[in-house]
């Protein structure tokens, strides 16, 4: 399948302008997996890493991809948060309000 497609990026721009990135190579599923996509070769191609984003922006839609990025940058907030309210340390144990709750 690299073969067949070159060892680089097989994504095709708008313009027919093929991308022939080399490095940073990923393997895209055609149809993606959650739409019933299999791995073999007819459903796989090779994108480089900036292709493979761009096209699952394009499959899955770009708000949702933000969407995800502002969730994560929210949560890395909200630990930030907790660890300066006092609760002295930083623990992989339960938190002292699940300890009160079981
Ligand atoms: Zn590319």
């Amino acid at each position: 399948m690299a073969e067949r497609d070159g060892n680089r990026c097989s994504f095709v721009g708008a313009e027919g302008h093929r991308c022939d990135e080399v490095a940073w190579i990923e393997l895209h599923h055609r149809i993606p997996f959650a739409q019933g996509g299999d791995s073999s070769v007819e459903n796989l191609e090779l994108r480089c890493k900036r292709h493979n984003q761009y096209q699952a922006e394009l499959d899955y839609g770009a708000a949702l991809i933000e969407a995800r990025r502002r969730q994560r940058d929210l949560s890395d907030r909200v630990r930030e948060g907790f660890d300066g309210e006092g609760w002295g340390h930083r623990s992989d144990g339960p938190s002292p309000r699940a300890r009160r709750a079981g």
